[in-house]
């Protein structure tokens, strides 16, 4: 465009150089041609004047003698005749001659000799007339001896181009006379001006077809200019329309025609109407268009406007107007856009046509609305919103520049008070203990460009103190620097009382509402990180389990909170007393300058202990440990270790108490040998270490061996064989025990098969299982598939459960129980009265076998009250219908009094230690 407009405008100029250019060729031709002309004449005169002087110099030479010889004689001597004969012959020959004549000069004057004219005729000069009228030209050869020609001279004969030849004495040379001949000016010049005319008619058409020329090359270079130009211009064109339609068709506006109210079709017009867009938007086609007004497709809400627009419009009194308004598609739908109304006055459009422009604005309307209900959610929400929103300067003041409504509610005070600190400063709210901690969290939170949360305390307008949770993050500018605050506070006291209530709940022991080991860990692995020097002693009542099955339940518990409160005299900020199991206490000494102090509080334990438990049946194990002798972190390892510590308390006397030590550091190393060990038996198959020990059972109504319990043993290069005892509570601590177990069981199922084969179908196999291997969820589908794989007969398995699985998943337990017995297994409570669970509760459970633990069997060597519990738990079981056996029978008299009582089996050393499996087989064959 830009270079065809440039094309258009350089014509002028162009046109201004071949305007001068055709002028100086012009000039340049019409100089030539008076040059020419010029010349012309010149060279005519200059012929018409050697003509003339040749041919009176050819009279000159022809009368020559005549005039000498007449030079003095009269009118009549026929020497003047013959010369004016002569004269009258040449003018009458030579038609353009008027005059011919002969003077001479005499005193200064001159004299006609002789002339041209008839004697006696007017304009006859008589020879010897004073020729008064002579220019001073004629005498001019009689002084230069020349020929010579007169400019145009007048006399009473008219005008004269005079041709003077001096007529020369031939002896003297001296001009004695001078020939004349007159010729009339016009015909002396009219060969000249003939020729003249000639030469300027020649040069005039010469310039005529000069200009013809000049301006048909001119004019041809200017077509063949033009030609270009316009072939530029088209291409410019062809350019210009093609992005014009590339823009009209592909345009994010909709571009339409419409003619008064009515959309135009470009059917009979090349022009385009409408383009693709357009149709787009109203999604309608331009055919569809074209027979449709466009108020019949405005929607009704935006008519009025449109129309009282477009009226204006129409009737000048606006030159265009754009407004936002919907379309309705023939879906039914409307279409937002935003439309802008031009004039359009153009050829080849009729009048009152307007251009129509139409940008598709759904989606900003859509966002608007989105924003809009965005807007009425924020503002209901922080209408409901328990707290405030809040945008503040970075300051210690925490300047705020905006408080939403909430800020009245939750503090009490206008939030006009708040703004800009007018009446207090946000800060002047926060509880002193939380401001710094607050302030750094900021600046931490500004420092990672990251969100500030924190809860703490503020006082409210009336005094009451709240809780608040605050979170919210920096507004940064372009710099990164932390220009204000914006966030959120909310109020939780509700929540934070409830919280610290359950903190608090979560904190104590439900039975003496003390300290429990939840807090312990919380305080010991905060405040072990700062004191170099503390210790732990734990109190451990002995045998509880047995307590509780002696004394009954209640009494346990009852027991504990005496203890809890005896032992919580001794307890100080120092040394605050945690009550972290049903039978364990524990003093947490952070302050303590010797070992003495230690001893000291044991003492001290003891005595309190001592004077407030009065049943000696119940005893305690003191353990300790110090931090500086064996340095720990973990929580667990250091209540481990002094549980270690307090095992080691010797059980003969009430109290006891024991420090970590050194060998008690090895028992400890040991048992990551021993763990080590079962690790590799278990995954890397070292099988040959893991072997099983049967130990007869005696049947007291058969008299003979009715069955066996299996017994897990462990051997080991460098540990030797380690008991069941102390390798089985390692791998429980591991998980191990779900392979180990697994694998014993496979060894029992595989012996109790052997033992049907051998013909002893009816002798039973007890094994004992871990309440980890119970609670496991494939620990069913092993049965099966032990059932399966080795045919034992599952009647004759007898599982052993220790009490204490019972004490946490009771229901659980019995589900998995019940299974067990669809099986066609027996079930068996092991170490009973050892646990926490009473009689009462082993009514609720499908089981078969209730074990009397070894305690209440030794017991009945001595004479104590456990004597009479033993024989109650047999008569109690059996009414439950459960069948009783006695473990760890080593004497005789155990055994009477179990027989006595109707214990129903007896296991002990006295019917045989543990034997192999071979061993087993032989005591069977024995007792048949
Ligand atoms: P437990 O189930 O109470 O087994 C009886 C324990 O008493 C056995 O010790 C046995 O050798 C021992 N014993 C038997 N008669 C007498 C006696 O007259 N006097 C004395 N002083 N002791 C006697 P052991 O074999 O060392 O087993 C200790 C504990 O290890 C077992 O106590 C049992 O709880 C556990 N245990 C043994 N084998 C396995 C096993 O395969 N799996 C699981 N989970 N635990 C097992
Ligand atoms: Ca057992
Ligand atoms: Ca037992």
């Amino acid at each position: 465009m830009a270079t065809l407009e440039k094309d258009i405008k350089a014509t002028p100029s162009a046109y201004r150089t071949k305007i001068i250019f055709l002028l100086i060729t012009l000039i340049i031709f019409l100089f030539l041609g008076y040059l020419f002309i010029l010349n012309t004449w010149k060279v005519a005169i200059s012929k018409t004047e050697n003509d003339a002087v040749m041919f009176a110099q050819a009279v000159e030479a022809g009368i020559n003698s005549n005039v000498q010889a007449a030079i003095n004689l009269d009118a009549s001597s026929s020497r003047y005749l013959e010369i004016k004969d002569i004269l009258s012959h040449i003018v009458r020959q030579a038609e353009d001659i008027r005059f011919a004549y002969i003077y001479v000069q005499k005193e200064g004057e001159i004299y006609i000799l002789a002339d041209s004219e008839p004697i006696g005729s007017a304009d006859y000069s008589p020879s010897g007339q004073l020729y008064k009228e002579a220019e001073q030209a004629f005498y001019t050869p009689f002084e230069e001896g020349k020929t010579m020609i007169t400019g145009p001279v007048s006399d009473r004969w008219g005008k004269w181009i005079s041709v003077l030849v001096p007529i020369k004495d031939s002896d003297t040379n001296k001009v004695i006379s001078v020939l004349g001949m007159d010729y009339p000016v016009l015909t002396w010049y009219e060969e000249a001006v003939n020729r003249t005319i000639l030469a300027s008619f020649f040069v005039i058409c010469a310039i005529i077809i000069l200009i013809v020329l000049l301006l048909s090359l001119g004019r041809n270079k200017e077509l063949r200019h033009e030609k270009k130009k316009l072939q530029k211009i088209s291409e410019k064109l062809k350019e210009s329309e093609s992005l014009f339609s590339t823009v009209f068709d592909q345009a994010n506006i909709g571009i339409a025609v419409v003619h008064d109210y009515q959309f135009t079709s470009s059917e009979n017009m090349n022009l385009p109407r409408m383009n693709p867009m357009f149709e787009k938007i109203m999604g309608r086609s331009q055919e569809e268009l074209s027979s449709i007004s466009w108020p019949d497709i405005t929607h009704p809400d935006d008519l009025a406007l449109d129309l009282k627009n477009f009226e204006n419009f129409k009737n000048g009194l606006t030159n265009g107007y754009d407004m936002e308004k919907r379309f309705v598609r023939p879906d039914g739908s409307s279409v937002w856009v935003h439309m802008m109304i031009s004039p359009l006055k153009l050829r080849g459009f009729p009048e009152n046509c307007h251009l129509c422009l139409i940008e598709d604005i759904g989606k900003r309307k859509e966002l608007e609305r989105t924003l809009y209900d965005s807007e009425r959610s924020k503002a209901v929400f922080l209408d409901n919103l328990p707290g405030m929103m809040y945008r503040c300067y970075f300051d210690k003041d925490w300047t705020m520049q905006y408080v939403s409504h909430g800020f009245y509610a939750l503090t009490g005070y206008k939030p006009e008070s708040i703004l800009y600190n007018r009446d207090l400063s946000f800060n002047e709210l926060i509880l002193p203990k939380y401001r710094d901690k607050l302030w750094d969290k900021w600046q931490a939170a500004i420092k990672e460009k990251g969100t500030m949360e924190e809860e703490y305390e503020i006082v409210t307008a009336s005094g009451e103190v709240k809780w608040v949770w605050e979170q919210g993050q920096g507004v940064y500018d372009d710099e990164g620097n932390a220009k204000m605050l914006e966030g959120l506070i909310l109020d939780i006291t509700q929540r934070k009382h409830n919280e610290i209530r359950l903190k608090y709940l979560s904190e104590r022991d439900p039975l003496t509402d003390m300290c429990n080991l939840r807090l312990f860990e919380e305080i010991f692995s905060y405040k072990n990180r700062i004191n170099k020097k503390s210790a732990v002693v734990m109190v451990n009542v002995r045998r509880f389990g047995i307590v509780n099955s002696t004394f009954g339940y209640r009494f346990g518990i009852k027991l504990i909170q005496d203890i809890g409160k005896c032992l919580q005299t001794l307890a100080g900020e120092d040394c605050p007393l945690f009550h972290i199991s049903i039978d364990r206490f524990v003093f947490y000494v952070t302050e303590y300058s010797s070992k003495q102090d230690l001893y000291e509080l044991c003492d001290n334990v003891i005595k309190v202990l001592n004077t407030c438990i009065t049943q000696k049946t119940i005893n305690f194990n003191i353990g300790v440990i110090e931090n500086d002798s064996y340095p720990y972190s973990d929580v667990d390892n250091v209540l481990k270790n002094v549980s270690v510590a307090s095992d080691h308390v010797s059980t003969n006397e009430r109290f006891g108490y024991c420090f970590f030590n050194k060998e008690m550091e090895d028992t400890v190393q040991r048992e990551i040998a021993i763990r080590h060990a079962l690790t590799a038996a278990v995954y890397e198959g070292n099988d040959d270490c893991l072997f099983m020990e049967y130990q007869p059972i005696y049947n007291f109504k058969t008299n003979s061996i009715s069955g066996f319990e299996a017994l897990a043993r462990f051997k080991n290069d460098d540990l030797g064989i380690i008991s069941p005892a102390e390798f089985i509570p390692i791998a429980e601590s591991s998980q191990l025990i779900l392979p180990l177990g697994e694998k014993i069981m496979r060894h029992v199922f595989v012996f109790a098969q052997r033992l049907s084969s051998a013909g002893y179908g009816a002798a039973s196999v007890s094994f004992n299982i871990s309440a980890i291997q119970l609670l496991n969820d494939v620990f069913l589908d092993d049965l099966e598939n032990l059932i399966q794989t080795t045919k034992a007969d599952p009647r004759n398995l007898i599982l052993e459960i220790t009490e204490s699985v019972f004490s946490d998943n009771y229901k659980e337990i019995n589900e998995k129980i019940n299974k067990i017995r669809k099986l066609g297994m027996k079930i068996s409570i092991d170490d009973f009265g050892t646990g926490y669970s009473s009689l009462a509760r082993e009514r609720e459970l499908n089981i078969n076998f209730l074990k009397i633990d070894k305690y209440f069997i030794d017991s009945l060597l001595s004479e104590n009250t456990s004597k009479s519990v033993t024989c109650d738990i047999i008569s109690m079981a059996h009414k439950l219908g459960h069948d009783v056996i006695a473990e760890g029978v080593e004497h005789e008299i155990q055994k009477e009094y179990l027989c006595r009582n109707h214990c129903d089996m007896i296991q002990g050393y006295l019917i045989s230690k543990p034997l192999d499996e071979d061993g087993a087989i032989k005591i069977l064959q024995k007792n048949d």
